[in-house]
């Protein structure tokens, strides 16, 4: 390791999002001497600004291992914690090609996917009287308070004795060493995880793997007369397009060929219709998804508008039944795969999810590539 620096540690991890707290938590539980480098005073990325949703039910592939991991990982934080987490989401069916589709999804997914009827979806989603046609319940699907969880998970590795230096933006990387703004560090395994911002440290590599950002508009909202509370995260037909779980369903392509067609402006919007109920009651309401080099800070009011629209329609609300609380806009890195995870020169790991779908895989994620670099396989 290199000599005269600050600080020495054996692992320092740049970016205090979940996928950096996810490695604090690995090293720590192995004994490291860890410290966590965070630009921001406090977190302000993607990891507080999502749904809370940990859609683990409705993966495949690697994204599948990586999220089953996650989940065992979310349920350990919470009873260490005391962060606040539930278990259970529904996907809400509102025509005949989406119900045939989570037939097929719940008949091969038999012990994860509970297939619901239109009553006990109204009862227990808080949509409209008469929208749903059926549904199912994604039992291993898991709900975080996105806000409350970085914190406490950050105090927790505090306690621990993971060091947090916020307000200090990593500069340049090299083998067994970083330059910050407040000075060098020495450590024997870096991990980056910096989610988008990738492209500043590792241009090459984001370039490589394509990445990009991808922007989404969200709202919170309060609304007086729901019909019944959320009991977990609600998904719609819009999201049976997006989670790859759903991909070996034959009806999807109708749902598809259908969403598009009766709603090209929705289908512009690269819209999911979903909602997740927070413990004071109040509803996250998304998304749409934008992509680019770079994101345009000017949100269109259409959008916050459609957002709002569907979300009346879909509670059974009028328009003005609807109260906004909060707006803002969501930015993650966007490429062809799912993950990068790659180590560019010695010692030094960079690791992203490459998708939206960070709260579902990351902890599981970080949790496998700590244990490739701690325990690798044959050695
Ligand atoms: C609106 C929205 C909704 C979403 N909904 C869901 C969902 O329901 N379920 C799901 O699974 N996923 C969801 N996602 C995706 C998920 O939130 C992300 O995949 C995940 O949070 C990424 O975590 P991260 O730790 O990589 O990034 P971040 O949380 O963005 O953390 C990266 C950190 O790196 C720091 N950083 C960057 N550069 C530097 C530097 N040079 N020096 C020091 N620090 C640096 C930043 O300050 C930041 O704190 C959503 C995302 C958004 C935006």
């Amino acid at each position: 390791m290199a000599k005269n620096m600050d600080q020495i540690v054996d692992v320092a991890i740049v970016g205090a999002g979940i996928v950096g707290l996810g490695h604090a938590l690995a090293a720590i539980d192995r004994g490291m001497r860890v410290l966590v480098i965070d630009r921001g005073a406090e977190q302000t990325g993607s990891s507080i600004r999502n749904f809370g949703h940990c859609c683990i039910t409705v993966q495949s592939g690697a994204a599948q291992v990586h999220a089953e991991r996650t989940r065992e990982l979310w349920l350990r934080l919470a009873e260490e914690t005391g962060l606040w987490l539930r278990e259970g989401a529904f996907v809400v069916a509102r025509a005949d090609d989406e119900l045939a589709a989570l037939r097929e999804f719940a008949a091969r997914r038999p012990a994860q996917v509970e297939e619901i009827d239109a009553d006990e979806v109204t009862a227990r989603t808080g949509v409209g009287a008469g929208i749903a046609t059926g549904g199912v319940r994604l039992l291993d699907d898991v709900q975080v308070n996105p806000r409350d969880a970085l914190a406490k998970i950050t105090a927790y590795l505090r306690s621990r004795g993971v060091e947090f230096q916020f307000q200090t933006a990593v500069r340049t990387i090299r083998t067994g060493r970083l330059h910050t703004t407040r000075g060098r560090v020495g450590a024997d395994t870096i991990v980056v995880a910096v989610n988008h911002d990738l492209d500043q440290l590792f241009p090459d590599l984001a370039a490589q793997y394509e990445v990009r950002r991808c922007g989404l508009d969200m709202l919170r909202v309060s609304i007086p007369g729901l019909r019944a509370p959320l009991e977990g995260p609600v998904l719609t037909g819009w999201s049976m397009l997006r989670y790859s779980g759903f991909a070996g369903s034959p009806s999807l392509a109708g749902v598809r060929d259908r969403l598009w067609s009766v709603h090209p402006t929705l289908a512009a919007l690269d819209l999911n219709q979903m909602y997740t109920q927070l413990p004071d009651g109040t509803v996250i309401v998304g998304d749409t998804h934008y992509r680019g080099d770079a994101i345009a800070p000017f949100q269109q009011e259409a959008a916050f508008d459609e957002l709002l629209r569907l979300a009346a329609e879909f509670f059974g609300q009028a328009p003005d039944g609807i109260r906004v609380v909060e707006r803002w806009q969501g930015v993650y890195a966007s490429a062809p795969a799912e993950f990068l995870v790659e180590s560019p020169v010695e010692g030094v790991h960079v690791v992203g999810v490459t998708t939206g779908i960070g709260m579902t895989t990351g902890l599981g994620l970080a949790d496998r590539v700590m244990a490739e670099i701690y325990e690798p396989v044959g050695a």
